[in-house]
C-alpha cells in the first residue's frame, strides 16, 4: 500500500515536471553556471565522421537533449563566425564580420557582460587567437573582425576572469605601440605564455596568451592542450559562489573544413570531444551547470559517401571550401537542457540561456 502511494506520488510528480514542454508556463530549473561550447564549422557530418571513425562511444553520445539551429546571418544566407558568434553572445542577427555589434554597427551587450554585471565569473578557452571572431564576440564591440588590435584592447576592458588562447602579436607588436601585456599587468592580471604556468598560478585574474599568432592544429602537435585546460579553468571559475559563464571553442574544426581535409576535421572534433567529456564529468557532479554544445555553421559541405570504404581513414567529399547554410546540431545537458530541443534560430541560443538565468 505504502509503495503504491509512493509510486502514485512519484508519477504525479514526474508528470507535473514534464507536462507540455512547449508551454511557456513550464518553469525550468535555473542553472547556476553555463558552459557554452562552440565547434566552429562543426556540422552533423563533422560529428558523424568523428563518431564512425572511433570504436568507443564519444562524449557527444552522452547527450539526450538535441536540437538544430538555423544559422543565417543578418545580411547573408551563409553566415561567417563573427555574425554566428554575435548571435550566440548578443541574441541579434548581424552582418558577416560584425564583432558584438548589430546591423546598425552599434555595440550590443553580450551575455558575458551581463553575467559579469550579475556578479558571476567569466572565462574563455579557445584553440585559435583569443582575438579571433568567435571568442571576440563575447567581449569586444568592433565593426570588423579583421581589426584584431582593437579587439585585443577590448579584452583589456572586459574584466574576463580567465582566458586561454593565442595571439600575442596583437598584444605586443602593435601599430599603436601599446604593450597590452604590460597594461594587463598594471590592472592586476597575471599573463602566462604556457598552459603549465597558467595551471600553477594562483592569481585571481589570469590569462594565457600562446607566444605565437595561432595555436598549432592537432595534426601539427597541439597535443592535449584543450582538454587539459578544461579542469583548471573550471576549478578557478567555480570559486565564485554566484556561478560562472564559460565559452569553450573547438576553433580549428572550421579550418579543417576550409582545407577540405578530413583528417584535420576528425582530429579536431575528437579533441573537442575530449573537452566535452571533461565538461560533462564536471556538470554531472555539479548538478547546477547547463552545458550547450553547438556550432556557428558548417564548413566544407562535407559528406561521407560510398567511396569511403575504411571508417578509420575517412576521406570524405567536399562541395565547397567555404561555409554552408545547412542546419547545425545543438546538444544540451543540465538544468534547462530540454529547452534546447527542436529547430530554432541561432539567436535563440542566447535567448534560452538568458531566460534560464532569469536575465
Ligand atoms: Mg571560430
Ligand atoms: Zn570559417
Amino acid at each position: 500500500m505504502f509503495l503504491r502511494i509512493l509510486l502514485l506520488w512519484a508519477s504525479c510528480f514526474s508528470l507535473a515536471a514534464h507536462a507540455n514542454p512547449d508551454s511557456t508556463t513550464v518553469a525550468y530549473t535555473k542553472p547556476k553556471n553555463i558552459i557554452l561550447m562552440i565547434g566552429d564549422g562543426m556540422g552533423l557530418t563533422q560529428v558523424s565522421a568523428a563518431i564512425v571513425s572511433t570504436a568507443t562511444p564519444l562524449a557527444f553520445e552522452r547527450f539526450k537533449h538535441i536540437g538544430f539551429i538555423k544559422t543565417r546571418s543578418g545580411n547573408k544566407l551563409i553566415t561567417d563566425s563573427a555574425a554566428g558568434a554575435t548571435a550566440f553572445a548578443c541574441g541579434v542577427k548581424t552582418y558577416n564580420g560584425a564583432i558584438g555589434v548589430g546591423l546598425d554597427t552599434l555595440p550590443k551587450e553580450t551575455i558575458m557582460e551581463t553575467a559579469k554585471k550579475k556578479g558571476l565569473s567569466t572565462g574563455l578557452l579557445v584553440t585559435c587567437t583569443i582575438t579571433h571572431a568567435t571568442p571576440a564576440c563575447f567581449y569586444a564591440h568592433v565593426k570588423t573582425r579583421a581589426d584584431d588590435e582593437s579587439i585585443a584592447s577590448d579584452l583589456l576592458k572586459a574584466d574576463v576572469d580567465i582566458f586561454v588562447g593565442g595571439g600575442q602579436p596583437y598584444f605586443e607588436q602593435r601599430k599603436d605601440g601599446r604593450n597590452l601585456m604590460r597594461e594587463f599587468d598594471k590592472i592586476g592580471y597575471t599573463i602566462t605564455t604556457s598552459l603549465d604556468a597558467l595551471i600553477q598560478s594562483d592569481a585571481k585574474k589570469l590569462g594565457m596568451i600562446y607566444p605565437d599568432t595561432n595555436l598549432p592544429s592537432m595534426l601539427k602537435g597541439r597535443g592535449d592542450y584543450l582538454p587539459k585546460a578544461v579542469e583548471p579553468v573550471i576549478s578557478r571559475l567555480s570559486d565564485n559562489k554566484k556561478g560562472f559563464f564559460l565559452m569553450i571553442e573547438g576553433s580549428q574544426i572550421d579550418w579543417g573544413g576550409h582545407a577540405n581535409n578530413s583528417d584535420y576535421i576528425i582530429t579536431e572534433v575528437l579533441d573537442f570531444d575530449k573537452a566535452i567529456a571533461k565538461v560533462l564529468d564536471f556538470a554531472e557532479k555539479d548538478g547546477n551547470t547547463l552545458v550547450v554544445v553547438t556550432a556557428d555553421h558548417e564548413t566544407g559541405g562535407y559528406a561521407i559517401d560510398a567511396e569511403d570504404k575504411n571508417p578509420n581513414q575517412l576521406k570524405g567529399i567536399f562541395s565547397t571550401g567555404h561555409h554552408t547554410g545547412t542546419l547545425v546540431p545543438v546538444y544540451a545537458f543540465g538544468p534547462g537542457a530540454e529547452l534546447f530541443q527542436g529547430i530554432y534560430d541561432n539567436t535563440d541560443i542566447y535567448k534560452k540561456m538568458m531566460e534560464l538565468m532569469g536575465w
